[in-house]
């Protein structure tokens, strides 16, 4: 095979995060009736090993609990909700949201990744039936800029790389006069194990940029990081991804989990927080939950489970334009 161009290799982790995700399905640690629409072959990929269905069952849990704690709240604020993914991959969150019952809380939905990812995504979309029937009446799903983006009436997939400034390709896209995302609703934006890809200063222009976009509103951000990688744990798993040409210009060494959320207090959000899924599979996870996962299949690296799940973190902040406005949000 050819080598890979940077970019290139960056793009395969996609193809990582979806075998992952298949696996945990197959092995019922988690429900998507969706993700095999986007893996090729997927009755053909073998399976992970337990170590990593459960990382991938603590990580989608608890983002999955965070999106649903958003889309009540803004509920329970009577109003509809936006959700910006960055870097979405082959995520399926969008189906599995608007088929389930918060469904009609969500205004607006985008995913942002590379045109070659997107290009890929809109193709699955178009052949599948079950994702495009999902998204409407096939007479208002749309292909636009020779197929790297998608429309539908509540669901749009764009083609773009993050790192270039946003005044030049997404911000005319978002805010043209008809605008795809409305500046005056609370907003949600999700990176699962992207930003570390790029620099610090790129991906904080784009949350800058979205912090900007949505100043008179709420926005949310939930991020999903490695960090920590400057032990021998962390060091393998750099030296696994430059082997790939994988390059990590914006993770974070330090493997103390309190120093995450200074970026995106700096950014301008209100609060932050972050919690490593070893912390979150001991606190958050209900027991019953994990119960049942322990029943799936036999764990031989149980110490190796803290040691992955201590690497990876969750980082959950908030932006409110008023005081009033942080009671309301920060529950
Ligand atoms: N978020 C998805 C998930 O968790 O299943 C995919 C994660 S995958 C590890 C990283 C994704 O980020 C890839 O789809 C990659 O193409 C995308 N990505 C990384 N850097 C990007 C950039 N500069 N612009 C657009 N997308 C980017």
């Amino acid at each position: 095979t050819k080598p890979q161009d940077a970019d290139g290799s960056i793009r395969l982790t996609d193809n990582d995060a979806a075998l992952a995700r298949l696996s945990a399905v197959q092995k019922n640690y988690l429900s998507d009736l969706f993700i095999r629409f986007l893996v090729p072959r997927p009755h053909l990929q073998a399976p992970r090993p337990p170590l990593i269905n459960i990382g991938t069952f603590v990580r989608t849990t608890a983002i999955d609990d965070l999106v649903h704690q958003w889309l009540s709240l803004s509920s329970n604020a009577g109003k509809k909700c936006q959700i910006v993914s960055l870097g979405a991959g082959s995520d399926t969150r969008f189906w599995r949201l608007a088929t389930g019952p918060l469904k009609d809380q969500i205004s607006a939905y985008m995913e942002l990744d590379f045109p070659e990812v997107t290009t890929k995504k809109a193709m699955a979309i178009k052949k599948s039936k079950d994702l495009s029937a999902v998204l409407g009446d096939p007479n208002d799903i749309k292909l636009a800029q020779g197929g790297i983006c998608l429309h539908a009436p509540k669901y749009h997939l764009l083609g773009t790389d993050l790192r270039k400034p946003m005044s030049e390709n997404l911000g005319p896209l978002v805010s043209e006069t008809t605008p795809l995302l409305d500046p005056s609703l609370p907003t949600l934006i999700l990176s699962e194990c992207v930003l570390c890809y790029m620099s610090v200063a790129e991906s904080s222009a784009v949350l800058q940029w979205f912090r900007e976009y949505f100043k008179n509103s709420v926005l949310g951000c939930v991020v999903y990081e490695m960090f920590g990688l400057e032990d021998a744990f962390g060091r393998v798993m750099v030296n696994n991804l430059k082997s790939r040409n994988v390059t990590l210009p914006g993770a974070e060494y330090s493997s103390d989990v309190n120093v995450l959320p200074k970026r995106y207090l700096d950014i301008g959000f209100t609060t932050s927080r972050a919690l490593t899924l070893r912390e979150i599979r001991r606190a958050y996870v209900e027991p019953e939950e994990l119960e049942r996962i322990s029943g799936l299949e036999m764990l031989d690296e149980v110490e190796e489970l803290d040691l992955v799940l201590q690497h990876y973190a969750i980082i959950s902040s908030l932006a409110v334009s008023s005081q009033e406005g942080l009671s309301l949000w920060e529950q």
